[in-house]
Protein backbone atom coordinates (compact mmCIF):
# COMPACT_ATOMS: atom_id res chain seq x y z
CA UNK A 1 0.00 0.00 0.00
CA UNK A 2 1.65 3.43 -0.81
CA UNK A 3 2.54 5.77 1.91
CA UNK A 4 0.75 8.49 1.10
CA UNK A 5 -2.85 6.20 0.85
CA UNK A 6 -1.57 4.63 4.54
CA UNK A 7 -0.94 8.22 5.61
CA UNK A 8 -4.67 9.06 5.04
CA UNK A 9 -6.39 6.05 6.28
CA UNK A 10 -4.35 6.92 9.62
CA UNK A 11 -5.78 10.44 9.03
CA UNK A 12 -9.14 8.81 9.30
CA UNK A 13 -8.90 7.23 11.96
CA UNK A 14 -7.53 9.35 14.21
CA UNK A 15 -10.36 11.77 13.40
CA UNK A 16 -12.99 8.27 13.87
CA UNK A 17 -11.60 7.49 16.86
CA UNK A 18 -11.94 11.30 18.77
CA UNK A 19 -15.46 11.19 16.78
CA UNK A 20 -16.77 8.34 18.61
CA UNK A 21 -15.70 9.18 21.43
CA UNK A 22 -17.16 12.93 21.62
CA UNK A 23 -20.43 10.61 20.33
CA UNK A 24 -20.20 8.51 23.63
CA UNK A 25 -19.84 11.18 25.75
CA UNK A 26 -22.21 13.05 24.11
CA UNK A 27 -24.81 10.07 24.19
CA UNK A 28 -26.48 11.40 28.00
CA UNK A 29 -29.88 10.84 29.11
CA UNK A 30 -32.15 13.19 27.64
CA UNK A 31 -29.86 14.47 24.97
CA UNK A 32 -31.78 15.32 21.42
CA UNK A 33 -30.11 12.20 18.80
CA UNK A 34 -30.21 14.84 16.58
CA UNK A 35 -27.87 17.18 18.35
CA UNK A 36 -25.24 14.11 19.01
CA UNK A 37 -25.42 13.99 14.81
CA UNK A 38 -24.99 17.88 14.51
CA UNK A 39 -22.12 17.68 16.92
CA UNK A 40 -20.35 15.04 15.89
CA UNK A 41 -20.89 15.75 11.97
CA UNK A 42 -19.54 19.29 12.87
CA UNK A 43 -16.63 17.79 14.41
CA UNK A 44 -15.40 15.64 11.58
CA UNK A 45 -15.47 18.53 9.13
CA UNK A 46 -13.75 20.79 11.68
CA UNK A 47 -11.05 17.82 11.87
CA UNK A 48 -10.16 18.40 7.95
CA UNK A 49 -11.94 15.17 7.08
CA UNK A 50 -15.16 14.51 5.87
CA UNK A 51 -18.27 11.98 7.16
CA UNK A 52 -18.17 9.02 4.93
CA UNK A 53 -22.23 9.00 5.54
CA UNK A 54 -24.54 10.22 7.90
CA UNK A 55 -23.84 8.98 11.66
CA UNK A 56 -25.97 5.99 12.05
CA UNK A 57 -28.03 6.65 15.68
CA UNK A 58 -30.22 3.29 15.63
CA UNK A 59 -32.09 2.26 19.15
CA UNK A 60 -33.28 -0.79 20.43
CA UNK A 61 -34.25 -3.31 17.56
CA UNK A 62 -33.36 -0.81 15.19
CA UNK A 63 -30.15 -2.27 13.46
CA UNK A 64 -28.73 0.63 11.26
CA UNK A 65 -29.48 3.29 8.51
CA UNK A 66 -31.66 5.33 10.91
CA UNK A 67 -30.25 8.87 11.14
CA UNK A 68 -32.49 11.98 12.62
CA UNK A 69 -34.68 13.50 10.53
CA UNK A 70 -34.69 17.41 10.25
CA UNK A 71 -36.42 18.65 13.57
CA UNK A 72 -36.00 15.46 15.15
CA UNK A 73 -37.39 15.38 18.56
CA UNK A 74 -36.20 12.12 19.47
CA UNK A 75 -34.38 11.68 22.62
CA UNK A 76 -32.33 9.59 24.30
CA UNK A 77 -33.54 6.97 27.13
CA UNK A 78 -31.32 5.47 29.62
CA UNK A 79 -33.33 2.26 28.53
CA UNK A 80 -32.16 2.37 25.40
CA UNK A 81 -29.91 0.49 23.32
CA UNK A 82 -28.37 2.88 21.28
CA UNK A 83 -25.85 1.92 18.03
CA UNK A 84 -23.27 5.00 17.23
CA UNK A 85 -22.35 4.26 13.32
CA UNK A 86 -19.63 6.62 12.04
CA UNK A 87 -17.61 6.80 9.17
CA UNK A 88 -14.83 9.40 8.37
CA UNK A 89 -12.98 9.69 4.87
CA UNK A 90 -10.10 11.53 3.72
CA UNK A 91 -9.87 11.64 0.28
CA UNK A 92 -11.77 9.30 -0.05
CA UNK A 93 -10.29 6.28 2.36
CA UNK A 94 -12.59 5.16 4.66
CA UNK A 95 -12.82 4.23 8.26
CA UNK A 96 -15.88 3.12 9.22
CA UNK A 97 -16.57 1.93 12.92
CA UNK A 98 -19.37 1.67 15.52
CA UNK A 99 -20.27 1.12 18.98
CA UNK A 100 -23.55 0.11 21.58
CA UNK A 101 -24.21 2.67 24.23
CA UNK A 102 -26.58 1.03 26.77
CA UNK A 103 -26.40 3.84 30.00
CA UNK A 104 -28.83 1.56 32.36
CA UNK A 105 -26.13 -1.58 31.42
CA UNK A 106 -29.12 -3.46 31.67
CA UNK A 107 -28.14 -5.22 28.36
CA UNK A 108 -24.24 -5.24 28.81
CA UNK A 109 -23.71 -9.04 28.58
CA UNK A 110 -25.27 -8.67 25.05
CA UNK A 111 -22.62 -5.81 24.27
CA UNK A 112 -19.92 -7.90 25.78
CA UNK A 113 -20.90 -10.69 23.33
CA UNK A 114 -20.51 -8.28 20.57
CA UNK A 115 -17.29 -7.60 21.78
CA UNK A 116 -15.70 -11.07 22.19
CA UNK A 117 -17.53 -11.67 18.71
CA UNK A 118 -16.06 -9.07 17.37
CA UNK A 119 -11.95 -9.79 18.75
CA UNK A 120 -12.36 -13.78 17.85
CA UNK A 121 -13.45 -12.16 13.80
CA UNK A 122 -10.34 -10.05 14.24
CA UNK A 123 -7.81 -12.37 15.29
CA UNK A 124 -8.60 -14.49 12.19
CA UNK A 125 -8.29 -12.13 9.69
CA UNK A 126 -4.87 -12.26 7.84
CA UNK A 127 -3.46 -11.75 4.17
CA UNK A 128 -4.84 -14.97 2.14
CA UNK A 129 -7.06 -16.41 4.56
CA UNK A 130 -10.59 -17.29 3.85
CA UNK A 131 -13.06 -14.27 4.24
CA UNK A 132 -15.32 -17.65 5.39
CA UNK A 133 -13.35 -17.91 8.88
CA UNK A 134 -14.75 -14.21 9.97
CA UNK A 135 -18.12 -15.05 9.92
CA UNK A 136 -17.63 -18.58 11.21
CA UNK A 137 -15.89 -17.02 14.29
CA UNK A 138 -19.23 -14.43 14.75
CA UNK A 139 -21.76 -17.14 13.88
CA UNK A 140 -19.93 -19.28 16.82
CA UNK A 141 -19.28 -16.71 19.53
CA UNK A 142 -22.76 -14.92 19.59
CA UNK A 143 -24.60 -18.55 20.14
CA UNK A 144 -22.00 -19.55 22.45
CA UNK A 145 -23.70 -16.64 24.16
CA UNK A 146 -27.08 -17.32 24.00
CA UNK A 147 -27.70 -14.56 20.57
CA UNK A 148 -27.75 -14.47 16.90
CA UNK A 149 -25.97 -12.74 14.54
CA UNK A 150 -27.93 -10.53 12.44
CA UNK A 151 -27.50 -12.83 9.43
CA UNK A 152 -28.75 -10.88 6.62
CA UNK A 153 -26.19 -7.78 7.78
CA UNK A 154 -22.35 -8.00 7.19
CA UNK A 155 -18.90 -6.67 6.82
CA UNK A 156 -17.20 -5.08 3.54
CA UNK A 157 -14.19 -4.43 2.07
CA UNK A 158 -14.06 -0.15 1.99
CA UNK A 159 -12.96 0.93 -1.68
CA UNK A 160 -12.10 5.03 -2.49
CA UNK A 161 -15.35 6.77 -1.89
CA UNK A 162 -17.38 3.53 -2.05
CA UNK A 163 -18.32 2.50 1.49
CA UNK A 164 -19.41 -1.07 0.54
CA UNK A 165 -17.01 -2.79 -2.02
CA UNK A 166 -15.68 -6.41 -2.29
CA UNK A 167 -15.72 -8.52 -0.50
CA UNK A 168 -18.92 -8.79 1.03
CA UNK A 169 -18.11 -10.42 4.76
CA UNK A 170 -21.04 -12.41 5.99
CA UNK A 171 -21.29 -12.63 9.81
CA UNK A 172 -21.88 -16.57 9.65
CA UNK A 173 -19.97 -19.34 8.88
CA UNK A 174 -21.45 -19.67 4.95
CA UNK A 175 -21.40 -17.65 2.00
CA UNK A 176 -18.37 -16.76 1.24
CA UNK A 177 -15.53 -18.32 -1.05
CA UNK A 178 -13.17 -15.40 -1.26
CA UNK A 179 -9.60 -15.12 0.10
CA UNK A 180 -8.70 -11.60 1.99
CA UNK A 181 -6.41 -9.58 -0.35
CA UNK A 182 -4.65 -6.30 0.61
CA UNK A 183 -7.13 -3.22 1.31
CA UNK A 184 -9.43 -2.07 4.00
CA UNK A 185 -12.58 -4.11 5.29
CA UNK A 186 -14.66 -3.23 7.85
CA UNK A 187 -15.90 -6.14 10.22
CA UNK A 188 -19.43 -5.61 11.73
CA UNK A 189 -21.35 -8.47 14.11
CA UNK A 190 -24.79 -7.67 14.99
CA UNK A 191 -25.82 -9.51 17.94
CA UNK A 192 -29.63 -9.93 17.99
CA UNK A 193 -32.29 -11.26 21.19
CA UNK A 194 -34.81 -12.13 17.66
CA UNK A 195 -34.41 -14.20 14.90
CA UNK A 196 -31.05 -12.40 13.04
CA UNK A 197 -33.49 -11.05 10.33
CA UNK A 198 -33.34 -7.27 9.41
CA UNK A 199 -36.38 -5.78 7.38
CA UNK A 200 -36.63 -2.19 5.64
CA UNK A 201 -38.85 -0.08 7.26
CA UNK A 202 -40.62 3.02 5.88
CA UNK A 203 -38.16 5.08 7.19
CA UNK A 204 -36.09 6.98 4.37
CA UNK A 205 -33.47 9.72 5.94
CA UNK A 206 -30.46 8.19 3.75
CA UNK A 207 -29.64 8.66 0.24
CA UNK A 208 -27.00 9.07 -2.59
CA UNK A 209 -27.14 9.93 -6.02
CA UNK A 210 -27.37 6.93 -8.37
CA UNK A 211 -27.84 9.70 -11.66
CA UNK A 212 -28.31 13.02 -12.39
CA UNK A 213 -30.68 12.83 -15.01
CA UNK A 214 -34.47 11.90 -16.24
CA UNK A 215 -36.55 14.28 -14.36
CA UNK A 216 -38.36 17.00 -15.53
CA UNK A 217 -40.53 18.60 -11.86
CA UNK A 218 -38.73 21.72 -11.22
CA UNK A 219 -38.62 20.81 -7.73
CA UNK A 220 -37.07 17.69 -8.22
CA UNK A 221 -34.21 18.78 -10.27
CA UNK A 222 -33.73 21.63 -8.00
CA UNK A 223 -33.10 18.91 -5.58
CA UNK A 224 -30.21 17.43 -7.80
CA UNK A 225 -28.90 20.97 -7.95
CA UNK A 226 -28.68 21.61 -4.19
CA UNK A 227 -27.15 17.88 -3.39
CA UNK A 228 -24.15 18.58 -6.14
CA UNK A 229 -21.85 18.52 -3.28
CA UNK A 230 -23.00 15.28 -1.61
CA UNK A 231 -21.91 13.34 -5.05
CA UNK A 232 -20.42 9.83 -4.61
CA UNK A 233 -21.31 8.83 -0.79
CA UNK A 234 -24.41 8.68 0.78
CA UNK A 235 -26.30 11.30 2.58
CA UNK A 236 -29.16 12.52 4.84
CA UNK A 237 -31.93 14.24 4.31
CA UNK A 238 -31.19 16.61 7.14
CA UNK A 239 -28.30 17.75 4.98
CA UNK A 240 -30.17 18.45 1.87
CA UNK A 241 -32.97 20.21 3.87
CA UNK A 242 -30.34 22.73 5.65
CA UNK A 243 -29.66 23.54 2.36
CA UNK A 244 -33.70 23.66 0.69
CA UNK A 245 -34.26 25.79 3.81
CA UNK A 246 -31.35 28.25 2.54
CA UNK A 247 -33.09 27.88 -0.92
CA UNK A 248 -36.19 28.94 0.64
CA UNK A 249 -37.94 25.86 -1.11
CA UNK A 250 -41.34 24.58 0.97
CA UNK A 251 -41.48 21.34 2.63
CA UNK A 252 -44.16 19.81 0.10
CA UNK A 253 -41.88 21.39 -2.57
CA UNK A 254 -38.75 18.91 -1.14
CA UNK A 255 -41.37 16.20 -0.69
CA UNK A 256 -42.31 15.99 -3.82
CA UNK A 257 -38.94 16.43 -5.33
CA UNK A 258 -37.63 13.67 -3.25
CA UNK A 259 -40.83 11.22 -4.71
CA UNK A 260 -39.99 12.21 -7.73
CA UNK A 261 -35.84 11.38 -7.73
CA UNK A 262 -36.84 8.28 -6.36
CA UNK A 263 -39.10 6.98 -8.96
CA UNK A 264 -36.67 8.03 -11.51
CA UNK A 265 -33.99 6.16 -9.99
CA UNK A 266 -31.50 9.33 -9.67
CA UNK A 267 -31.24 8.81 -6.10
CA UNK A 268 -30.72 5.69 -4.32
CA UNK A 269 -32.07 4.52 -1.05
CA UNK A 270 -30.92 3.31 2.00
CA UNK A 271 -34.08 2.56 4.06
CA UNK A 272 -33.85 2.14 8.28
CA UNK A 273 -33.27 -1.58 9.05
CA UNK A 274 -34.77 -2.94 11.78
CA UNK A 275 -35.39 -6.54 13.28
CA UNK A 276 -39.16 -7.58 14.89
CA UNK A 277 -40.40 -5.51 17.11
CA UNK A 278 -39.57 -6.40 20.69
CA UNK A 279 -36.23 -7.81 19.44
CA UNK A 280 -33.20 -5.83 21.06
CA UNK A 281 -30.16 -5.75 18.69
CA UNK A 282 -26.36 -4.95 19.08
CA UNK A 283 -23.79 -3.80 16.54
CA UNK A 284 -19.63 -3.22 17.44
CA UNK A 285 -17.68 -2.58 13.96
CA UNK A 286 -13.88 -1.55 13.30
CA UNK A 287 -12.16 -0.70 10.03
CA UNK A 288 -8.56 -3.17 9.49
CA UNK A 289 -5.98 -2.73 7.06
CA UNK A 290 -4.98 -5.91 5.20
CA UNK A 291 -1.54 -5.93 4.32
CA UNK A 292 0.86 -9.00 3.20
CA UNK A 293 3.21 -8.67 6.38
CA UNK A 294 0.78 -7.52 8.88
CA UNK A 295 -3.09 -5.86 9.44
CA UNK A 296 -3.43 -2.64 11.20
CA UNK A 297 -6.92 -1.67 13.21
CA UNK A 298 -7.68 1.24 12.32
CA UNK A 299 -8.93 3.93 15.28
CA UNK A 300 -7.69 1.66 18.79
MN1 LIG B 1 -20.57 1.30 9.91
MN1 LIG C 1 -19.82 -0.87 7.77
Amino acid sequence: METSVLNNYKKAAAVWKSAITLAQKKAKEGVLLFDIAEEVEKFIADEGAAPAFPINLSLNEEAAHFTPKWNDVTILKKSDLLKIDIGVHVEGYICDGAVTVNLDNAHAKQIEANELALANAISVVSFGKPVEKIGAEIERTLKEKGFNPVYNLGGHGLGKYDIHSSPSIPNHARGSSQNLEEGAIAIEPFASTGRGNVMESQQVEIFSIEKKFGVRNPFARKLIELSKDFDKLPFAERWLRRKTDAAKLEDYQVTVGLKELMKAGCFHTYPGLRESVGSLVTQVEKSLLVLEDKTIVLGE
